[in-house]
């Protein structure tokens, strides 16, 4: 007890998320939502250009809200802003 230093607590986390070498996390994806929302009202493949994206939008569930939210918001300003 005492002992776990927090470095080598890290160390593991960090092995544990590189087991997962295909997925990106909460924040990676985050930091790739205003692009691939960008990409998917362009009407572009934003699966095609961003697929780890997509694909963890689809397993979690809190950046899959953060993703509707953010759509939704876009294109209720986008329709606002033809309609000048
Ligand atoms: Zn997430």
């Amino acid at each position: 007890m005492g002992r776990i230093q927090s470095s080598t607590l890290k160390e593991l986390l960090h092995r544990i998320l590189k087991t997962q070498k295909d997925e990106i996390g909460c924040e990676t994806c985050f930091e790739s939502l205003d692009r691939f929302v960008e990409l998917e009202l362009d009407g572009k493949d934003s699966e095609q250009a961003l697929p780890l994206v997509k694909r963890h939008l689809e397993m979690c569930t809190g950046c899959g809200e953060e993703y509707q939210a953010l759509l939704a918001a876009l294109e209720s300003w986008q329709a606002g802003d033809s309609a000048h």
